[in-house]
């Protein structure tokens, strides 16, 4: 961590013949059970990561903002107001977002340059876009000397990712870049924003992210038709239960699904059980890790692996070999895809002492395990000169 600061930070040196005002530095997330959840107001349980992306930034006189990235080698600009969502530098459209939102809710956007670098694997599932944004965002918040408000920070950053860069994702990424907390997991309700910190550290336990290595393709077009057909189970069950106050899918309880069945599309149905089923699942893994009972958060993460194999058809073959190796390989509780799927990463409770076995045989798929601790939310990073 301080390592990839100090990173950034000599890079902002050279490039800018400066030393920086501010730097912040934003984790990236696993989600380790809840997926696809979160767009219908339920339940999710992410965890900050020890892996992240530094920002840093000094005011300048102009109104100008310009970037180096230290990971794409290049620079990118535009001038303060002017925020292009079509700019030729992609992963300047996630910083100009921020920007854009900034303006939109009344803040000063001040001419700066900045640096930015990070270590969160891209479209791995680990939600290096959402720490990108909250990292900006924080840098900014250190360079006008205020603090927004935590849901309020996570909000801005959802619509700079929905509305400017295009991407529909939920709450969860940004809310866990803001607030994740050292060795907890965050249960987040995602109709009230309430969180409640849970221990996810198991004595003799570890948690493992694997990156499959597949990078995910057409996810955009898939992921908006599963939003689309959660739309479709909302209607069918509003129109079944008119005396239930139905405000979202989470507001549907398994009880409802024979009925449910009887009337829905097939496709639509299985999507609506995944949600309701998965929901439950979340509840189910926080009791679990209160009670330090390991095997039983193992078998619920297979499930929600199963899940949406089956139901929700987000897996691809990469994944599933994946958690089926991990399956077969002594030592782990329990596996599953996490983040939207379609490619990307596996996560997995393991023994700890079995963890180079399953590096192991892991490492023979062509997929590469990392160990990651549970970390704390965005900060910003006291400036030595
Ligand atoms: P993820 O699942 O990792 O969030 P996304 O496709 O949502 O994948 O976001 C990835 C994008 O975020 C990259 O294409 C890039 O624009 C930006 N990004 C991620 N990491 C960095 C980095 N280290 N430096 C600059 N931009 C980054
Ligand atoms: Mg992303």
């Amino acid at each position: 961590m301080i390592e990839l600061a100090a990173r950034v930070s000599n890079s902002f040196r050279k490039t800018w013949s400066t030393t920086p005002d501010v730097v912040s530095i934003a984790p990236g997330r696993v989600n380790l059970i809840g997926e696809h959840t979160d767009y219908t107001g339920g339940f999710v349980l992410p965890a900050a990561i020890d892996r992240h992306i530094v920002v840093a930034a000094k005011r300048t006189n102009g109104s100008k903002v310009t970037g180096y990235s230290v990971d794409f080698d290049n620079i990118a600009n535009c001038p303060v107001g002017e925020y292009d969502p079509e700019h030729p530098v992609e992963w300047f459209h996630y910083v100009a977002g921020v920007l854009s939102e900034l303006e939109r809710t009344g803040h000063f956007v001040p001419g700066f340059c900045f640096s930015v670098g990070g270590d969160i694997p891209i479209g791995a599932g680990l939600s290096s876009s959402a720490a990108l944004e909250m990292a900006v965002l924080t840098a900014l918040e250190g360079l006008l000397g205020i603090r927004m408000d935590d849901r309020e920070a996570a909000l801005l950053c959802q619509r700079a990712e929905n509305d400017f860069v295009g991407m529909n994702c939920g709450i969860m990424d940004q809310l866990i870049s803001r607030m994740g907390q050292r060795d907890h997991a965050l249960l987040i309700d995602c109709t009230s924003l309430s969180v409640e910190p849970v221990d996810a550290n198991l004595p003799g336990y570890s948690w493992l992210v694997i990156d499959s290595g597949k990078r995910r393709g057409l996810v955009d077009s898939e992921y908006n038709q599963r939003r689309s057909e959660c739309e479709q189970a909302l209607a069918v069950a509003r129109t079944l239960f008119p005396n239930r106050e139905i405000r979202n899918l989470r507001d549907v309880s398994s009880d409802a699904l024979p009925a449910l069945r009887q009337v829905c599309d097939d496709k639509v149905y299985r999507r609506l059980r995944h949600v309701i089923t998965e929901n439950e699942r979340v509840l189910k893994t926080v009791d679990a890790l209160r009670r330090r009972d390991a095997e039983t958060v193992g078998r619920l993460l297979y499930q929600s692996h199963e899940s949406l194999r089956d139901d929700f058809e987000v897996s691809c073959k990469e994944l599933d070999s994946t958690v089926e190796t991990l399956s077969q390989t002594p030592g782990v509780s329990g596996a599953r895809l996490t983040g939207a799927g379609f490619g990307g990463a596996v996560v997995a409770l393991a023994r700890t002492n079995t963890i180079p076995v399953i590096a192991k045989a892991i490492k023979e798929t062509g997929a590469q395990v990392f160990s990651i601790k549970i970390d704390d939310g965005v900060r910003l990073l006291e400036v030595h000169r």
